[in-house]
């Protein structure tokens, strides 16, 4: 056979893929529906004055062309505008992008930032987009320990103990996917300083800034001050507006981290599309709170009934303040986490992911998403 990139060997399939197979092949066998818990996909569906904006934008002439490497003047407005409302920061114009989902930026950023044998520290359990690009680039991925003993909360002294001559950067996510932990500024202060005085760079994955419960508001990263200097921050509408499929995401903070993202991108895909940008800049600026409420409503009875089920089935968790995700601890009794989640999918045809999919340190616990359609959960349990 003809030869495929060595590459491919350093890096695993991406975890949400090989499951959604091996869900595939449980309905086929049984012929019946399972109910997905599994990925992160936003159920509740978008505001109606959005789509109406979204089909104007379509409209439009000139939108089928290509809008250019960056981001549209009424984009760069939109998200000045955003975060000087939101978090009180002033943000340039060369301290900003456009991004084809968070995805776009997260998995492209460690071309722009790293070097062969670098490390990357990432969470352990955290989100496994950021360790397939790190592998894929010859980086070495340093895990740090989120754990339950700490509460999920950033293990400050194990990061610096795990720092050496070679790390290059470190990803933060807060709110967590997949624990639900959140940071308040007064815990990312630290992590700001000491990425200061090592001289790496910060990366904080903020995609769940907008999904939080009880009237928590999260944080950027960089209300911190002089954190623009080592820090840039990742954002998503996928989540926030339920606009998943669209992949509308931003980049915001260290111009010399943003110029050096554009560049790479500027060899991999041809800018945010004009329709795109042209509802970005109109979502930052017209928040649809009202709708927005009724999100976070939704995704809260869920996250209630859903506790209340896999509490009745033996797991414990806790109830989160942000993000989409219960992350529940299995009974002793199995071995691992996808031991669990095989029987669950087989006894009662519901499809949770194996807390392994988010690093060693998740083995005993697994991701259940309440952002899923539950309508139907009673006819599973
Ligand atoms: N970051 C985290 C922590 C996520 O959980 C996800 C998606 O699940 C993403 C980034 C990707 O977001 P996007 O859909 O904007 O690419």
């Amino acid at each position: 056979m003809i030869p495929i990139s060595k590459r491919l060997q350093k890096f695993p399939e991406y975890i949400f893929s090989k499951l959604a197979k091996e869900a595939k092949k449980v309905e086929l066998e049984k012929n019946r529906k399972i109910l997905d818990l599994s990925l992160g996909s936003p159920s509740f569906p978008p505001s109606k004055k959005y789509m109406d904006k979204l089909k104007e934008f379509i409209d439009t002439s000139g939108s089928h062309l290509y809008a250019g490497y960056g981001a549209t003047a009424e984009f760069s407005q939109g998200i000045i505008t955003w975060y000087k409302t939101r978090f009180n920061v002033d943000i340039k114009n060369d301290e900003l992008f456009p991004l084809l989902g968070a995805k776009d930026g997260i998995s492209h950023i460690v071309m722009a930032l790293t070097d062969e044998g670098n490390e990357v520290l990432v969470p352990s359990p955290g989100w496994p987009g950021f360790t397939g690009p790190a592998l894929m680039m010859g980086c070495a991925v340093v895990p740090y320990n989120l754990t339950e003993e700490n509460d999920f909360k950033l293990p400050l002294d194990e990061i610096r103990r795990k720092i050496t001559a070679r790390t290059r950067m470190i990803w933060i996510n807060f709110p967590s996917n997949p624990t639900g932990q959140v940071a308040t500024l007064e815990e990312l202060k630290p992590l700001v300083e000491l990425c200061k005085e090592k001289n790496i760079w910060l990366l904080y994955d903020n995609a769940y800034a907008e999904v939080a419960y009880d009237g928590y508001l999260s944080p950027s990263i960089l209300q911190i001050e002089g954190a623009k200097d080592i820090a840039i921050e990742v954002g998503s509408f996928s989540k926030m507006y339920s606009f998943a499929g669209f992949r509308m995401g931003w980049i915001v903070g260290n111009a010399h981290v943003i110029a050096a993202l554009a560049k790479v991108k500027s060899q991999i895909d041809s800018g945010l599309s004009n329709p795109l940008q042209a509802l970005s800049a109109y979502a930052f600026t017209n928040p649809d709170t009202i709708w927005h409420k009724k999100m976070i409503s939704k995704y809260e009875q869920n996250k209630n009934k859903l506790i209340k089920v896999f509490t009745e089935l033996g797991l414990t968790m806790r109830n989160p303040k942000g993000g989409l995700y219960l992350w529940a601890k299995i009974p002793d009794r199995y071995s691992d986490s996808y031991m669990y989640c095989r029987e669950l999918l087989k006894t009662k045809h519901i499809l949770v992911t194996p807390g392994i999919a988010f690093g060693a340190n998740g083995d005993r616990h697994v991701r259940i998403c309440f952002s899923s359609d539950i309508t139907h959960l009673s006819e599973y349990i």
